[in-house]
């Protein structure tokens, strides 16, 4: 891709409301532009990023057998009737009069909508166990629209739901999306701590909450660094006991939000210097509640004994618009963004120090086309501007790996390239460059 044939309005103005990095470099990026409060268009940088990071969760959650679907954003009110939901949900949820003064809600979340189609189809145990998943949409009247899209009104997220014979069965489906979850996070490059989430008024249901620390976080939370180390076996887990050992080396380290957290247990339990304490964002949430919405909305299936029980469920939301920003949170620096390469909207970045010297353009064509074949994406900065203005903007939009050429550079054979993730330079010979980075790059994509 050249600049010039692409759409990235970078920007000086920082609204004074955008108060955290993220926030203000994703503007000044131009990867999203604010249209109303909490609501925001995604620009072609910034979409191409959530795209990467959707990518990522759809595979991921295929892999554990999650089955991909969509579901509407407008819902029908008296499915929410229907859960109980409908009273006690509150001004976060919107509703909306059609012109037959018929109200409907933009779908907040999607339990009603899941349990309404499993119902209509599913009738016997010998269907499950089914797991449904859709990357949609939501709205919530958020009362603080705040931090951009970290806390939207609009927000993308993935929701996926479990539908089970048992307790047991569901616990098995709960504990494949812990997994998933890991595996997604680390192909984010994004440490996060699993954190035992209040199941609200169900007795024994199963909840974490998977959050990153960051100055800019909301609560606040303790754990154990050692977590972040931990290697997953990348074998497919199915059986029960196998999935809770793999889910219990995760939760043997201490992890706590603000109310549950016990200072004399932390210590004891985590040595000094792997103590870490911090502002965090909830980026995933996962959730086992059995009955609550199956037994209101009369989702039952026939057992093995042909008897009419209700089904059993689960479910397990991702914010893939908040992730966005938590990523840039958590990976960046005075200049800009630093992506990972997992997810970074291109790969490589070329400065074309002379835009109008056409033995560079030539020479810079073959650079892009040998990155391309390899599976690159390649941004070249083609305009008409300064050298200094084309190097801060490569900085700010966080492309990892930046190389410059000039007239110089190409009777020499060599290039500078610059390393974002470690902020150093070097100087290599075009193809050195080229082989170097595409090494580097792909060691870091793979899952
Ligand atoms: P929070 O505690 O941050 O308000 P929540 O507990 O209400 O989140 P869930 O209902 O668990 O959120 O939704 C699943 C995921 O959707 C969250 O983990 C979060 O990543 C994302 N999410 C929730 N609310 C928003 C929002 N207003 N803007 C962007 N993402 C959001
Ligand atoms: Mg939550």
């Amino acid at each position: 891709m050249y600049w010039t044939e692409f759409f990235i309005p970078t920007n000086k103005e920082i609204p004074a409301d955008a108060k955290i990095p993220s926030h203000q470099l994703m503007i000044r990026s131009g990867m999203i532009k604010q249209e109303s409060s909490g609501i925001y268009s995604w620009l072609p940088l910034g979409f191409k990023v959530l795209k990467k990071i959707e990518k990522i969760v759809r595979e991921e959650q295929e892999k554990a057998g999650a089955i991909e679907m969509l579901m509407p954003t407008l819902q029908a009110v008296e499915l929410w009737k229907e859960s109980g939901r409908y009273d006690g949900y509150g001004k976060e949820m919107l509703k909306i009069i059609d012109r037959h003064n018929r109200f409907l809600i933009y779908g907040p979340t999607n339990e009603e909508q899941v349990t309404e189609i499993f119902r209509a189809f599913v009738k016997s145990y010998k269907n499950l166990p089914l797991n449904l998943f859709h990357i949609q949409w939501k709205f919530r009247d958020e009362i603080r629209p705040r931090f951009g899209v970290m806390r939207g009104r609009e927000f993308l997220m993935k929701d996926a739901y479990s539908f089970d014979l048992n307790e047991e069965e569901s616990k098995k489906s709960y504990y494949k999306m812990f997994i998933s979850y890991i595996k997604i996070f680390k192909r984010l490059k994004i440490n996060t701590i699993p954190v035992v989430a209040d199941s609200g008024e169900i007795g024994g249901s199963l909840s974490h909450e998977f959050s990153i620390i960051t100055n800019t976080g909301e609560g606040q939370v303790y754990c154990d660094k050692r977590l972040f180390d931990l290697e997953l076996d990348n074998d497919d887990l199915n059986n029960l006991s196998d999935l809770e050992r793999a889910v219990g080396n995760y939760t043997q380290f201490y992890s706590a939000t603000e109310d549950k957290h016990n200072e004399k247990i932390f210590k004891e339990k985590v040595p000094e210097e792997f103590r870490l304490k911090g502002k965090a964002i909830e980026v995933g949430h996962i959730f086992s509640f059995g009955e609550k919405y199956s037994s209101p909305m009369k989702a039952y299936i026939t057992n093995k004994e042909g008897k009419n029980v209700s089904v059993y469920m689960g479910s397990y939301g991702i914010g893939v618009s908040r992730l966005v920003a938590a990523i840039i949170e958590y990976s960046h620096d005075k200049k800009g963004i630093i992506w990972p390469n997992s997810v970074t909207p291109f790969h490589v970045g070329i400065i074309n120090v002379q835009a109008d010297n056409k033995e560079c353009l030539k020479v810079i064509q073959e650079i892009k086309s040998e990155f391309e074949e390899n599976n690159l994406e390649v941004l070249v900065d083609d305009r008409d501007e300064s050298v200094g203005k084309k190097y801060a903007d490569m900085d700010l939009i966080g492309l990892p790996y930046i190389l410059t050429i000039g007239p110089r550079d190409i009777k020499e054979k060599k290039v500078d390239v610059k390393f974002r993730h470690t902020d150093t330079k070097e100087n290599l010979s075009i193809e050195g460059a080229i082989n170097r980075i595409t090494s580097l790059a792909k060691e870091k994509t793979r899952s």
